[in-house]
């Protein structure tokens, strides 16, 4: 079996009254983030993260937030669509491993719900989908509030 990793990373900005979506799971907060899409930075970076282990490009590539298409999208529809993309080109998802960076609010409680989110968009069982947070200790713009982050990555095979 042919085994690959990929790695993801993306940021957005956050500003008051703008829904906080994070692994497709909507969480109350007084902040969101600013973007062309609903902006959900777990599952960017999780696009990103299987798109460069298939060495197939990157989400502004497939997802241009230049497109009246993706305004406002729901990116588990994008994550479904990157996933398509893969399974055309033989690929399976093996697990994914998601770690998202920011300060408020605690998401432990909404956790769960992310993961079954995105295992279901990614056609595996919830034990593939690992998500952690972490804030950054009030260190840099995670810290300030100003901003959200999170990195993924993840095996595929075929
Ligand atoms: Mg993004």
């Amino acid at each position: 079996m042919n085994f690959r990793i990929g790695h993801g990373y993306d940021v957005h900005r956050l500003e008051s009254g703008r829904p906080l979506r994070l692994g497709g799971v909507t969480i109350p907060h007084q902040k969101g983030p600013v973007a062309h899409s609903d902006g959900d930075v777990v599952i960017h970076a999780l696009c990103d993260a299987l798109l460069g282990a298939a060495a197939a490009g990157d989400i502004g590539a497939h997802f241009p937030d230049t497109s009246p298409e993706f305004r406002g999208i729901d990116s588990v529809e994008l994550l479904r669509r990157t996933v398509g993309l893969l399974e055309a080109d033989g690929w399976r998802v093996g697990n994914v491993d998601c770690t998202l960076l920011l300060q408020v609010p605690k998401v432990a409680p909404h956790i769960a719900a992310m993961r079954g989110v995105m295992a279901e968009a990614l056609g595996v069982e919830v034990d593939a989908v690992s998500v952690k947070a972490t804030t950054t200790e009030r260190l840099g713009f995670v810290g300030r509030e100003e901003g959200v982050a999170a990195e993924a990555v993840v095996l595929i095979h075929r």
